[in-house]
């Protein structure tokens, strides 16, 4: 027996008539030629669309465009990967024709173009609209943070200048104790050390310059870090560690788990993006009403209530928060408002009245009290430290006492929401290996994370609808 052997490398082969016979009737390269041809590239805001009556011709944006979503689709991100591979794939020398752009060429357009990346992903959720790919009955938002080209240790937050600009302070205490000594003894023997410990203390100071200037910028700006690298990212937890890049959110469908909303920003917390990214993906699935479902991170009730307002029902646990559940003490939720009496009532069984008010992010904020009862309450130690324990709610609590009662009857919306976002950020970080941004600046790494949430899709649809169906959808 021996083993296959290939042909020989001079052998003269009847190789196919066409580049067309190379690439199988079902492949993607296919789909991504006839969805961008169908794209109207100046609505979605591409330059160059059409071609200048003079001078040398440049590449059509058509064809960069279906270049990178190829690449996306496929882990290839870099301009000069993707300009190798114009020479040497067979499937993306068919999709452009044998052209041959540089990698420059490459990089310039989705730096230039990085604005229409966006309608182009809306484009193809659409399709997939069309294609009734949607649930349309639940949404589960959610973040994660992608890495920024910016290392950690070149952001910078008040508190960490604060401690360099003291520790800097501490170290030039020393080195000039030290300088002193070292001056009267060195004099005589041409001094090395001394001059040694000049050079240190020139480096710190100038170390410590940067440091008061930076403090200085954040003062004078009003921010609470400054990147150095990419300006516009910043340090935010991820996972259990802290880490420079962009918080990214998604809008996902449960049905079968498809991206219909995404949106970057820099914003380092959740809270408060709930409405901002779920409702842009109700307005492109045309529902009337949708459920709409988030972890604790997004609980703000300025948010949840406006979720409600614009025609959605949302489902986002309490965050056990505050002194009381710090101090191991009766939680919020084990008291119950009722509305007809405007009485709060406690684990005790006894009703706590409003007692005093106060303002709080424009929003009334009411105490309830009762403090007879909790004189004489057997259950004191475990409700309060004080003399009697005040319960407040805001004026407009009531939206979450509707969101707390929804969820009492459909508790495994909860499951629902992390089997449904962890589909699309595992697939994107360990399946296409996008853990990190190429580019730099918000709008950048907003028209990057597009193409990656297109090809996520893509993929998904690839496997989810039978190729033909796919082709006569984009064709109708
Ligand atoms: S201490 Fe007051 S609020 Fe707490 S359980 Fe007793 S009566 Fe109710």
């Amino acid at each position: 027996m021996t083993h296959l052997e290939g042909h020989a490398r001079l052998q003269t082969l009847l190789l196919p008539e066409s580049l067309d016979d190379y690439v199988g009737p079902e492949n993607p390269v296919r789909f991504i030629d006839s969805f961008v041809d169908g794209l109207d590239l100046t609505v979605a805001g591409f330059g160059r669309v059409q071609p200048k009556e003079t001078g040398r011709p440049g590449y059509a944006p058509a064809d960069l465009l279906k270049l990178y979503i190829y690449g996306y689709l496929n882990r290839i991100r870099s301009s000069r990967r993707l300009e190798a591979e114009t020479h040497r794939n067979v499937e993306v020398i068919w999709l452009l024709r044998h052209l041959k752009p540089d990698f420059k060429t490459i990089a310039d357009f989705r730096r230039d173009n990085r604005k229409a990346f966006r309608p182009m992903f809306r484009e193809f959720v659409l399709l997939c609209r069309q294609l009734e790919l949607f649930g349309r009955e639940l949404l589960a938002v959610d973040g994660t943070r992608i890495k920024a080209v910016n290392n950690k240790d070149r952001n910078f937050t008040r508190a960490s200048l604060a401690e360099f600009i003291r520790l800097a302070d501490a170290k030039l205490d020393d080195y000039l104790q030290r300088l002193d000594t070292s001056d009267a003894a060195e004099q005589s023997a041409g001094g090395s050390r001394v001059q040694n410990l000049s050079e240190k203390i020139a480096a710190v100071r100038e170390r410590r310059a940067r440091c008061q200037e930076m403090l200085a910028k954040l003062e004078r700006t009003g921010a609470d870090q400054i990147s150095l690298t990419d300006p516009e990212s910043r340090a935010m937890a991820a996972h259990t560690h802290v880490a420079v890049g962009y918080n990214v959110q998604v809008a996902v469908d449960t049905k079968h788990k498809l991206i219909v909303e995404q949106q970057v920003t820099n914003q380092v917390l959740d809270m408060g993006l709930l409405t901002e990214t779920a409702e842009p993906a109700k307005q492109i699935l045309g529902a009337e009403q949708i459920a709409v479902v988030a972890d604790r991170g997004y609980f703000k009730i300025e948010d949840i209530e406006a979720c409600e307002k614009a025609g959605m029902e949302p489902y986002v646990p309490r965050p056990q928060r505050g002194p009381s559940v710090r101090a191991g003490l009766f939680r919020k939720d084990e008291f119950a408002y009722d509305a007809k009496t405007d009485t709060v009532i406690c684990p005790g069984g006894q009703r706590l009245s409003p007692y005093s008010s106060s303002v709080l992010r424009g929003l009334k904020k009411i105490n309830y009290v009762n403090k007879q009862a909790c004189r004489d309450c057997p259950l004191r130690s475990r409700c309060t430290n004080n003399s009697f324990r005040y319960l407040s709610r805001m004026e407009n609590e009531a939206v979450l006492d509707r969101m707390q009662a929804r969820l009492a009857l459909r508790p495994q919306v909860l499951a629902q929401r992390r089997e449904t976002v962890e589909h699309p950020f595992g697939t994107i970080r360990q399946w296409m290996n996008q853990g990190a941004f190429l580019m730099r600046g918000l709008e950048k790494v907003r028209g990057e994370f597009s193409l990656t949430a297109l090809a996520y899709n893509l993929r998904r649809v690839l496997n989810i609808v039978r190729f033909a169906e796919l082709m006569d959808a984009v064709r109708s």
